[in-house]
Parts: structure tokens; sequence; C-alpha cells
């Protein structure tokens, strides 16, 4: 679906960018370039290509074109709203529950989510120095309770093939650490980065899992799916993290569309995220209530293999809570069409 008129070849970070490429409509140049100015903007070529600038509601550009309403905080919004920085015992490592840890080399991305929960980190801060990486391996081979590490930022397959090769050959050699999981948008916002050169730097000894951050059916464009087969003939399992956003995946038609596509690119939805409170993203948000209703709708339309677990970043870093809908009332279990059985 382009209606795109001028395909750059390069990432879109500007309003006159955004209009040259027939994006936007030239009289929004002055709105996102202010919203620019607090916030990092970037729109890869691949998912320009998907954006429907003739759909005033298109779910793609709402994900990624800059809107002013980003500009109001709401009340109740916070600029870390999962409480990172209150795990953070060095710089780069989030240590919340006792056999994990987020190890966060940079914080660049392909493209800057408008609903992103470290927006007011992501694409402003520095990556990690050598030193700084150093440090933080130094805290996990300390920690001899760390079992998996969870390499995300931003993006770490931004990364050169060769520094994460170097990073993974670390995480290989610390005996305790038993599994490697990335999360990325790569394989949807710049499928061409997954290339043989990233696949050889992600092949170690250890098992690697990928989670690929997905929203919409169309985000899993023909090359999004030639990079998730790249990955998955590699060995790496991969899982889908899905933010619920009003406007782009809160109804039922969209969200089984998105579940199917995922499971036909090999992807196993895992999370289906209720959206935390960051600032300015009021826009996107839904009910916990609306989010329930959808999974309902989800237990009744598609295979087990299309449902994720609803969960909710307990604010102020508390970590995650299954906020599902409950089937089980009492002596009665609910089946798929709402009708309740007693059971024993
Ligand atoms: S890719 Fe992830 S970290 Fe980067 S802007 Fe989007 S949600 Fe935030």
């Amino acid at each position: 679906m382009n209606h795109v008129a001028n395909r750059p070849h390069r990432t879109l970070r500007t309003g006159a960018a955004l209009a040259a490429a027939g994006a936007v409509d030239p009289g929004r140049i002055a709105e996102i370039d202010r919203v620019a100015e607090r916030y990092s903007v970037a729109i890869t070529p691949a998912l320009l290509d998907l954006i429907d600038s003739a759909n005033p509601t298109d779910p793609i550009a709402r994900q990624f074109v800059p809107n002013p309403a980003e500009l109001e905080t709401a009340p109740g919004e916070q600029p870390d709203p999962i409480g990172d920085l209150t795990h953070a015992p060095v710089n780069g490592i989030v240590h919340r529950y006792p056999d994990r840890v987020l190890l966060t080399p940079l914080l660049t991305c392909p493209v800057y989510c408008r609903y992103c929960f470290r927006r007011e980190r992501v694409g402003q801060e520095k990556a990690l120095s050598e030193t700084e990486l150093s440090v933080a391996l130094d805290y996990v081979r300390a920690h001899d309770e760390i079992w998996e590490v969870i390499l995300t930022g931003g993006d770490p397959l931004m990364l050169s093939p060769a520094r994460i090769a170097a990073i993974v050959a670390a995480l290989n050699a610390i005996p305790h650490v038993r599994i490697i999981r990335i999360h990325s948008r790569v394989p949807v916002a710049d499928p061409a980065r997954v290339t043989p050169e990233l696949l050889a730097a992600l092949d170690g000894d250890k098992p690697v899992w990928m989670a690929v951050h997905c929203n919409h059916a169309r985000e899993l464009s023909p090359d999004a799916r030639v990079a998730c087969l790249r990955l998955a003939k590699s060995g790496i399992p991969l899982l889908g993290q899905t933010v619920l956003l009003k406007g782009v995946n809160d109804d039922a038609e969209t969200m089984e569309a998105l579940m199917r596509a995922m499971v036909e690119s090999r992807i196993k939805p895992y999370y289906l995220h209720h959206l935390d409170a960051a600032p300015g993203t009021g826009h996107f948000r839904t009910s916990i209530s609306e989010g329930q209703a959808l999974m309902r709708g989800l237990r009744g339309r598609v295979s087990g293999l299309c449902q994720p677990d609803y969960v909710l970043d307990i604010p102020g870093g508390h970590g995650k809570a299954p906020i599902g809908p409950v089937y089980l009332h009492g002596d009665e279990v609910e089946d798929w069409q709402g009708e309740r059985h007693e059971v024993r």
C-alpha cells in the first residue's frame, strides 16, 4: 500500500522531509517540527512505504508521524512510567526481577514510536561507552542469579554486527547466563538490516530469543516476513510484543488480523501491553476493560497460538501483572461463547 509520492532512501526526521516524501500535507510541517523539538522522530523508508497518506486515520502513520497532542501531558503521565531508573544499579542495566536483567547498550531506534514508554530518553541519550558497557557486563558476571539477559534499548539491532557479536560473545562466556533475549523493531521497521552478517553475530552457544514489536498486520510486509523467516531459520524463536493503541489496533478485527499475521510470520504472540503512562500519549490510551473485551473476543475467534498475555507494567517499577479477563467465577467457568459451566 504505497500512497507516498516520492520514496526516499533515508530515514525521515523532519516535517519538511515527510512533506517532501508526500507522507503529510505541507501545512503540517510546523506542528511536526514543534513535536520533533521535544521528542525524537524517525520513519524508515520501509515503514514510509506502508503509510497510506490518503487516509487521515491511517494506523501506520498514527504510530510514527508526530501529533501535536504529544505536547499535552495528562495527570498521571510520568517520564519514567515503568520505573526503569529505580532499578538501575549501573548505567545500562535494569535489574527488576531476580533472574533477569535488561541490558541497554544504546537508546537509538530505527523508528520512534509516538507512544514509547522511554520517549524521554530514546534518540536523546548516547550509547554506552566501552567502559560503561564493560561495567554493565561486570554487573552481570557478579550476579549469578541472572539466568537471562534481555538486550533492549532503544533497539540493539541498530548496533553493527561486529558490536552485537562482541556483546553476544561476552554473554556466552558468563556461565550462569543461559538465555539471551533481544527486543527489536528492526525486522518490521528496517528488515534489510537482517543480513547474513547480523545472523552470524547472533549465532553463539546459548539460545537467542527475539521479541519483535509489531502493532498492526500491515507492518508484516513481505520484506518483514522474509526477515522473520531468516531469523527463524537461524534457530531464533520469535515472540511478538504488541502495544494496545487507540486508533491502531483497538478493535477485534484488527487485533485478530495482527495475531494471525504474526503467527503466519513465525512470531508467537507473547505480550499485549496495556499502554504505559508516558507523557503525551493520552490520545493512544484505551481503558483496561476495553482491553479485556478485546482479549475475550480473541479467545472466541482465533487459535490458541494467536493468544498473547494482556499485561500491565505497574507504574513505579513494580513489574508486570497479567490483567486479562477472568473465566473462573467461584464454582463456574466460562466457555469461549460466554456460557458458564460448573466445575469442581
Ligand atoms: S522501537 Fe521501542 S524503544 Fe524505540 S521508540 Fe519504539 S517503542 Fe520506544
